[in-house]
């Protein structure tokens, strides 16, 4: 990949990464969302293509065995998820660099495939209890599926030093301040970099 940087941005489910990486997307114009595959239902106010590729999951098998995918998780139990390759070329081949809402073993997983030109960071919450709370406000999970996020949640904590920068998701206004200085010198010292 010869143009175009990659923000990747990982966090338990609740953390708070979608806001941030929505406040991104809104802030710096060169930014564009990498939609992924996923076989789960959409919510309420999701649109298909917009927030992911909502596909079977015979066809995301089928995309598996074409290598279609740079990385894909099971990240729930019978919830496939996927990054294109096709997604980060249509990005990248614009000149845009490509942000990334995925798991942490995602986050990590792309972060080996694009060492260089890459970006990892991670969103920690201020607590596991937290993280709960934050779920059931939500309301968009059942029981079952909520105690099943906030138990990997556990054995994502613990990979965060994995990760070229981990935010702290404590009050969200400061976490905004410090993720736009992060992803702005990242994309500026990449700049001057290619300018040399
Ligand atoms: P949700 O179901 O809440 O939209 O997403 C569940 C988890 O899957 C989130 O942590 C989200 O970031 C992650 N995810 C979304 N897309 C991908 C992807 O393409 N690959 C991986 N590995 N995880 C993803």
């Amino acid at each position: 990949m010869d143009k175009g940087k990659l923000i990747i941005v990982s966090a338990p489910s609740g953390a708070g990464k979608t806001t941030l990486v929505r406040y991104l997307l809104e802030s710096i114009d060169e930014l564009e969302f990498s939609v992924s595959c996923a076989t789960r239902k959409p919510r309420p106010n999701e649109k298909n293509g917009v927030d992911y590729y909502f596909i079977t999951a015979d066809e995301f098998r089928k995309k598996i065995e074409n290598s279609e995918f740079a990385e894909w998780e099971e990240v729930y139990t019978d919830s496939y998820y996927g990054t294109l390759k096709s997604e980060i070329e249509r990005i990248t081949s614009k000149g845009n660099s490509v942000i990334f809402d995925i798991d942490v073993i995602g986050g990590i997983n792309l972060k080996k495939l694009y060492p260089n030109n890459s970006l990892s960071i991670f969103i920690m919450p201020p607590s596991i209890e937290e993280l709960e709370n934050r779920l059931r406000d939500r309301k968009t999970e059942s029981e079952e599926k909520l105690k099943q996020r906030v138990e990997k949640a556990a054995g994502e904590l613990r990979m965060s030093s994995e990760f070229d920068c981990i935010i702290l998701n404590d009050r969200l206004k400061e976490s905004k301040i410090d993720i736009m200085k992060t992803v702005r010198n990242f994309l500026e010292a990449d700049d001057q970099e290619s300018n040399a």
